[in-house]
């Protein structure tokens, strides 16, 4: 690997914020809506397995009531059977025997009915629910779908940005090494605003603004190592790795007139 001085690395690492900080932007445009497209799938796909199971159990339900339905209509041709038999009893034992089963199977069939009666209340309740559950998932479905859209006309309107920002980044990352990437990358996941490399603003960092002792300053001028600041831990450079003139910070502090001047001599 090419041995790069600390500079063309501290310059590297700059661009590569600049590139960093442009695609945070686009993504800013894009805003909640990729969080609220992959949330809104998860519920949609949750609320379907909900009414999966509602219509299980409505088929267990069906299924019941065939079957006690099945066991009636046998009661019934039992109860003809007996029936039949007591016409031709031949004693009052086998009279009472026969009345008896009759009496059970009537209370079979009592019971077979209740049974069904039931399981069409908790049909029909299940069946509201899942009437209810399907139009919630309708409207669900059109929530993402018009937040699917609204995504994806800013995806294409940025596409191209992105990708030849990609691109830019892959090589710039080459710059770098490895262990100053890495360090980049932490140093950006643990900051509020995204920026792991600060230009120094009248001796203070850019980032935190916390004022930045003379020595170190000069440290950080003489790009001999990258050096962060004591602070935020952001990499701090200077002028000559930014490229920036402090123009907006002279304008702050003098007049108009000095800034024309300092223009006109750039
Ligand atoms: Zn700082």
């Amino acid at each position: 690997m090419v041995d790069l001085s600390i500079e063309n690395k501290l310059k590297a690492i700059w661009e590569l914020q600049q590139i960093d900080s442009k695609i945070d932007q686009l993504n800013l445009l894009k805003g909640e809506l990729p969080m609220e497209v992959a949330d809104l799938e998860d519920e949609i796909v949750g609320l379907n397995t909900r009414l999966d199971n509602m219509r299980s159990e409505l088929k267990t339900y069906e299924a019941d009531i065939v079957g006690y339905k099945t066991g009636i209509k046998q009661s019934e041709e039992l109860q003809k059977k007996y029936k039949k038999q007591l016409d031709s009893v031949k004693n009052n034992r086998e009279f009472e025997a026969l009345n008896k089963e009759l009496e059970i199977s009537g209370l079979e069939v009592l019971a077979a009915q209740k049974r069904i009666k039931e399981a069409q209340f908790h049909m029909e309740a299940k069946q509201n629910a899942l009437n209810l559950l399907e139009t919630n998932i309708e409207g669900r479905k059109k929530d993402l779908e018009f937040k699917q859209k609204e995504l994806k006309t800013i995806v294409t309107d940025t596409e191209d940005e992105e990708k030849e920002l990609m691109q830019t980044r892959v090589g710039l990352l080459n710059e770098v090494d490895e262990r100053l990437a890495k360090a980049y990358a932490r140093i950006r996941k643990n900051v509020k605003n995204g920026i792991a490399v600060a230009p120094i603003m009248r001796g203070s960092c850019g980032g935190c603004f916390a004022k930045i002792p003379p020595q170190r300053q000069s440290d950080i001028k003489q790009h001999f190592k990258i050096i962060d600041c004591e602070h935020c831990g952001r990499i701090l450079v200077d002028n000559a790795v930014t490229g920036i003139v402090a123009e907006k910070i002279v304008e702050e502090e003098k007049p108009k007139r000095r800034v024309r001047s300092l223009k006109a001599t750039k």
